[in-house]
């Protein structure tokens, strides 16, 4: 049974039917917040207690309500947690794992978000939408908004790879590139395309929809485990991923599946770590800093957070979380060490991993915690940045039998 009762406004606590075709409160422009009711989410908590490899659509109950016939669903979700057999060992840690979001439809974890919000708009009759995009998101509208048989609209990012941008338009969507000199103005841009053109946008928070499929990450991870981590590591661009799998938890503890909540920890490139600056300095709110075009982590590279990143200074502070800063080359490292776990991840989303070593390292996680770093997508949209971490092979042969005979005595692999 759906639990999905209604929007709350952040800011002045208006009620909005979740029928509306919203993005911000229409009294004050705050974010809107779904509210579930508890007791009926009680009645779909038998979900929990295993774990199958389905999609997002799995947990439909603790989503606003969509209708069968509007579901766009590419299998997105249900992805693999992959135990660490070298890097948490390697730091004293057994229980460090990968929620290999790699795997995903289009590549990246957007897609958990674009298949609900793409099916909400439709179920409630939105005929086209526009969203920004550093890259990945583009890719999942534009996937997404051609099944829906919706026109999207993408702007994004001039700093997103080349393969990005072209992965746009194979979708078939249409885009533009969207040039700037800091987040900020995006942010006012976006905020403007909702109050003056009447637009209705896909971004995380503007787009009330799209973070509420986040909450799978807790779902899935807790049915899996079946125990709440002690810690919880998320990229953080817009922070929708952080705030969704926070809300997910919560919601687990409100009707009493779990009895903890995990410690949630946003990760930065240091070159604009504005959330870390907040919780350092104790601010209420969040403001530019730094310059993005300085590290290599380009899907987090945002140096200002929306509406003054409130909810995600409140997540960390609440859950007793960390806001962590990682340079580019720990991010590279990062990247290495997954390849050697079997994972190919983009710089955003190895950043988790480069956070959970310094992390370790700083004596901030015990080894007997539980540790999952999300792992946010694949580097395949980022070739160049593989050519960069990882060199081509140096040894050359003609195909020929003496020739491999000496290579496997070079490599040391002659002898069974
Ligand atoms: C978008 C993106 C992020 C940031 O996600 P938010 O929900 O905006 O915080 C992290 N990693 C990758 C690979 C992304 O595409
Ligand atoms: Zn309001």
């Amino acid at each position: 049974m759906n639990s999905a009762v209604c929007f709350v406004c952040d800011e002045c606590n208006a009620r909005i039917d979740l029928r509306e075709q919203v993005n911000l409160c229409p009294k004050c422009g705050g974010l809107l917040e779904t509210q579930y009711d508890y007791e009926i989410m009680k009645l779909s908590a038998g979900l929990f207690r295993e774990y199958r490899r389905d999609s997002i659509w799995r947990y439909r109950d603790f989503f606003p309500e969509v209708s069968e016939k509007n579901i766009i669903s590419l299998g997105e979700g249900g992805t693999p947690l992959i135990k660490s057999l070298h890097i948490g060992p390697s730091l004293g840690v057994e229980n460090l794992y990968f929620k290999n979001d790699t795997l995903m439809p289009t590549g990246s974890f957007k897609d958990r978000g674009y298949s609900l919000a793409v099916s909400y708009a439709k179920e409630i009759g939105v005929k086209r939408g526009l969203t920004y995009s550093s890259g990945n998101a583009g890719a999942s509208f534009s996937a997404y908004s051609a099944r829906a048989d919706f026109p999207g609209i993408i702007l994004v990012e001039y700093l997103a790879s080349d393969t990005k941008k072209s992965m746009i338009l194979l979708y078939g969507a249409k885009a533009a590139i969207l040039e700037y000199e800091n987040f900020e103005q995006i942010s006012r841009m976006l905020d403007e395309a909702v109050r003056e053109l009447g637009c209705y946008l896909f971004v995380n928070f503007i787009n009330p929809i799209r973070h509420e499929a986040m909450k799978t990450y807790a779902y899935e991870i807790f049915s899996e485990l079946q125990r709440v981590p002690d810690y919880s590591f998320h990229p953080l661009g817009t922070g929708g991923g952080l705030w969704g799998t926070w809300k997910g938890y919560n919601e687990l503890f409100q009707i009493g599946v779990v009895d903890r909540l995990p410690h949630m920890v946003a990760v930065q490139p240091a070159a604009v770590c504005w959330l870390k600056q907040a919780i350092d300095h104790k601010m209420s709110e969040g403001r530019m800093f730094g310059d993005s075009t300085q590290t290599i982590a380009q899907s987090i590279s945002g140096n200002s957070p929306l509406h003054g990143g409130k909810r995600l200074i409140r997540c960390v502070r609440d859950s007793g979380g960390l806001a962590l800063a990682v340079s580019d080359e720990e991010i590279i490292q990062a990247m290495r060490d997954l390849g050697q776990e079997g994972i190919v991840a983009e710089p955003a989303a190895a950043a988790t991993v480069a956070a959970f070593k310094q992390a370790r390292m700083a004596g901030k996680i015990k080894s007997n915690d539980t540790v999952v770093c999300v792992i946010t997508g694949t580097a395949f949209k980022q070739p160049d940045v593989v050519r960069r971490v990882a060199k081509l092979p140096e040894k050359v042969i003609r195909a020929d039998a003496g020739e491999l005979q000496a290579l496997l005595r070079q490599f040391h692999m002659d002898k069974a």
